[in-house]
């Protein structure tokens, strides 16, 4: 194989990868704050949160939040272990 064109995917993968890790600091700062009742857009407390899938015991829950404010909505996976038999929570 052509060491160029091996370099040159090494980059793109490195930076690719550098790109991914950054979204998901970013996303997990927003969570942070969102988890604190603040919208990442326009800084309000006034984050609520919408919807709530549970894929099941123990899988990953998709939490959707929204502002009422500027109308921010973001969805968010999270690890946390969900207790099976309380699903009507929220
Ligand atoms: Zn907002």
């Amino acid at each position: 194989m052509d060491p160029y064109l091996l370099a040159f995917l090494l980059i793109v993968l490195i930076g690719s990868v550098t790109v991914y890790i950054y979204y998901l600091r970013e996303k997990k700062a927003e969570l942070a704050g969102i988890r604190q009742g603040f919208c990442p857009k326009c800084h309000q407390n006034s984050i609520e949160l919408t919807d709530k899938r549970n894929g099941g015991c123990g899988g990953p829950a998709l939490l959707t939040f929204s502002c009422n404010v500027c109308g921010y909505t973001n969805s968010f996976a999270t690890h946390e272990s969900g207790s099976c038999g309380s699903d009507n929570s929220a």
